[in-house]
């Protein structure tokens, strides 16, 4: 058998900076290349390869069906440009730990000193009767049962979580602005929301919780919470424990999110890339992985972008920047939109659950952005202002 090359000497580039390779073209990708460009920008190399050309804003998919604008989308190669990265079109096949390379699904290899995993999850159908909230094609599906909700033809909708489900955000949102068009339109709608969680949102903890249970209240939405549910046809809902049945129109569910499934480094269950509280990929030296990627359990761009700033930091460090390695202490920020002002939610996170939790009208995060990110929200709100003052001028 052949013995294992010796992989090259840290710092291998020709410049001496630390080569970083970022998989990923998403939100933790993002922050951790904006972060780095911040922290080490003259001590690292970063390359990021993502297949996608654009960077959607997955959080504002869920206005499309009610015909608000799109969600904004960026290209891809001038975020990563902004950030002294270089962009390589392509997706990441397997990686060689031991020689730290990483090879490309068309064949290249590529060498690193530190690689970085932000490759998202696998949004995947559990109830193949219900439509699924899948932000690649939400606008889409969701639109035809507005419409369908405007024209009087649907009466009685169930929106389901199944038990390993996505983040919660978007069906709670979604209820409530269908019940809020509804109510605009003076049209009966009954909605009931079937989720596991022992009450709505209770990742938030017990005080935004129960302000979220006054808000579907007023909204008229039902919540039957520590629940199951299966969907034997498109119009039922069976639920347990309890063996209940709902009967409605149509069913609209969560999805079930699976890991990347890497080959090359150790991997939890579903597929989801192992992680310590420096998010480092245990075993393999000089791995890291961010976002959804990972298997903590809360699925959400403001913690993968935690992760992410985690991971930067650590990286700097090794590339000889003065910074200390902080451990990846998670704080969940949430904005719920819903059919008038948005609230927002917050808690500090552990075991699950959250506690100081609370709700305000305002936002107690700056800039107060859906995805709450130390890098890229301030990033993307410049851009923002940037397109909305180039639009005014031409105007
Ligand atoms: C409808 C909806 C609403 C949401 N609302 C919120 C919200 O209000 N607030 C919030 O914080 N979060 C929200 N989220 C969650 C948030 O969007 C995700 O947690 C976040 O996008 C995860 O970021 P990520 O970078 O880990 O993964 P992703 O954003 O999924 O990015 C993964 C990236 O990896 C790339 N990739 C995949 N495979 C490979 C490969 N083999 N090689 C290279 N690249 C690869 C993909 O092309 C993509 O660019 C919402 C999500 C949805 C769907």
């Amino acid at each position: 058998m052949g013995s294992v090359p010796d992989p090259a000497p840290i710092g291998g580039s020709p410049s001496g900076r630390l080569r970083v390779i970022i998989a990923g073209g998403g939100v933790a990708a993002l922050e951790t290349g904006l972060a780095l460009a911040d922290l080490a920008p003259d001590l690292t190399d970063t390359t990021v390869i993502a297949p996608n050309t654009e960077f959607v804003y997955r959080p504002m998919v869920v206005r499309e069906p009610f015909a608000y604008s799109s969600a904004q989308r960026y290209e891809l190669a001038r975020i990563v440009s902004d950030a002294g990265a270089k962009l390589l079109e392509g997706e990441l096949g397997w990686i060689d730990p031991l020689a730290r390379t990483i090879h490309t699904k068309a064949g290249a290899a590529l060498e690193y000193d530190a690689l970085v995993l932000a490759l998202g999850a696998t949004v995947t159908k559990r109830y193949p009767h219900a439509l699924t909230i899948d932000d690649r094609d939400l606008g889409e599906t969701m639109h035809g049962l507005i419409q369908d909700v405007e024209g009087g033809y649907i009466h009685k909708l169930a929106f389901v979580a199944p038990g390993r489900m996505a983040w919660p955000l978007p069906l709670y949102e979604l209820a409530l602005m269908t019940a809020g068009r509804a109510y605009d339109m003076q049209i009966e709608l009954e909605i009931t929301i079937v989720t596991p969680e022992d009450s709505p949102l209770a990742i938030f903890g017990s005080a935004a919780s129960e302000a979220v249970v006054e808000l579907l209240a007023a909204a008229k939405v039902q919540t039957i919470s520590s629940a199951y549910a299966e969907v034997p046809s498109s119009r039922e809902v069976v639920i347990s424990p309890g063996d209940r049945h709902l009967s409605v129109d149509r069913v609209i569910a969560l999805p079930e999110l699976y890991g990347p499934v890497v080959r090359g480094i150790p991997l939890g269950e579903h597929g989801f890339i192992k992680v310590d509280p420096h998010c480092r990929v245990p075993d393999v030296d000089h791995i890291y992985a961010a976002g959804d990627a990972t298997d903590f359990p809360i699925k959400q761009g403001g913690i993968g972008s935690q992760q992410a700033d985690v991971v930067a930091q650590a990286i700097a460090a090794m590339a000889g920047a003065s910074v200390t390695p902080e451990r990846f202490n998670p704080v969940i920020h949430g904005m719920l939109l819903t059919h008038e002002e948005p609230r927002y939610l917050t808690a500090h996170i552990t075991g699950g659950h959250g506690f100081s939790s609370e709700i305000t009208d305002t936002p107690t995060w700056s800039p107060g952005r859906k995805i709450a990110a130390k890098y890229l929200a301030p990033y993307l709100e410049e851009r923002d202002r940037q397109r909305v003052s180039g639009a005014s001028a031409g105007a």
